[in-house]
């Protein structure tokens, strides 16, 4: 079983704006759309849409759960979120302009997790994840579930043997390259941070894949790097009309562990992340991509090893 973790997941309100927005203006919505927000459920969203089982964990609040379960449910999601009593999972907000590219987002700080709570995801997941499993940690920690409980979660994994992904950043990733996780994918700001001794990028990138199996750096519309093997294959992504490049990560994050269980070859789990995410981004919305343009776009990849 694959299980993604969003500790401090999201509802996602997207407001489509009849014009460009202004300040000082009444800006007109002319369309609401829900969406799930948090890094580990756009995971699970990926990869349950190529047909790979999985469930979403991590926390959420009692006050606003059927909500959020609504749009998991509608995203076809399957879940087993953690009740936090007394709070709302966040909501954000995003404004998307019909006139340009990008989008604003607004986004509230979300749950605070009681230490009971801490402790009762940490025993729950050591009671169900075993050695053929994979696991996603993806997102911001809320606050209550600080570094050090990150680190019991990973060494819970660890003993457990499970496979395990870290999209996190920052403080977190660092923590998980300490802990020799199975995969990471830094975009160029994350590198930036990591690579402290400000290292040749593809050297830096070989050494963390001496101890990480599958290390990935993620350049945007610039495609990404893959050192796999102390292989380093460097990819061009299919050129795309992009709407909106939030979510591009989490997307290529998902399909690469799908292509993973799915056994496929390393080129192969290149190809079929680089597609996916290359269809996100023609989407307004920050987890949506297309079956059957992903199948288009990923004769458009283009794998180079250097
Ligand atoms: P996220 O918002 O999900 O955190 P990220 O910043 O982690 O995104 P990016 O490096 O922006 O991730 O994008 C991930 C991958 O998505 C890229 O490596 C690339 O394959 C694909 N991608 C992103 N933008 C584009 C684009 N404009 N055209 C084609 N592919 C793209
Ligand atoms: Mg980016
Ligand atoms: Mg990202």
């Amino acid at each position: 079983m694959i299980y993604t973790i969003t500790l401090n997941p999201a509802i996602d309100r997207l407001l489509y704006l009849e014009e460009v927005m202004e300040s000082r203006k009444t800006n007109r919505i002319i369309d609401v759309a829900y969406d799930i927000g948090g890094k580990g459920t756009h995971g699970s969203y990926t990869i349950s849409k190529l047909g790979v089982d999985n469930v979403a964990l991590g926390f959420m609040g009692d006050l606003n759960a059927d909500k959020f379960q609504q749009v998991l449910t509608s995203k076809k999601i399957t879940h087993d979120f953690c009740l936090v009593k007394g709070q709302a999972t966040r909501e954000c907000y995003i404004v998307i302009d019909r006139n340009t590219s990008g989008t604003t987002m607004l986004t509230e700080k979300g749950l605070t997790i009681p230490r009971h709570s801490v402790e009762r995801f940490l025993d729950m997941l050591k009671t169900r994840v075993n050695s053929n499993d994979m696991v996603l940690i993806a997102g911001s920690l809320p606050t209550g579930f600080e570094l050090p409980d990150l680190e019991k979660m990973i060494k819970i994994l660890k003993e457990a043997g499970c496979f395990i992904a870290c999209d996190l950043s920052g403080e977190t990733l660092k923590m998980a390259v300490e802990l020799n996780v199975d995969f990471i994918k830094p975009n160029e700001f994350e590198l930036t941070d990591l690579n402290e001794d400000g290292k040749d990028q593809i050297d830096f990138l070989r050494s963390l894949n001496n101890k990480i199996k599958y290390v990935v750096a993620s350049l945007g519309e610039d495609g990404s790097y893959c050192i796999y093997n102390q292989e380093v294959y460097k990819v061009i992504p299919p050129k795309v009309k992009e709407l909106n490049d939030t979510g591009a990560g989490d997307c290529f994050v998902g399909a690469f562990l799908a292509g993973v269980s799915k056994g496929y070859s390393i080129k192969e789990t290149i190809r079929l992340a680089s597609a996916c995410a290359a269809s996100k981004v023609t989407h307004s919305d920050s987890s949506t991509f297309d079956l059957e343009d992903v199948e288009k776009l990923k004769t458009q990849v283009e794998i180079n090893r250097i």
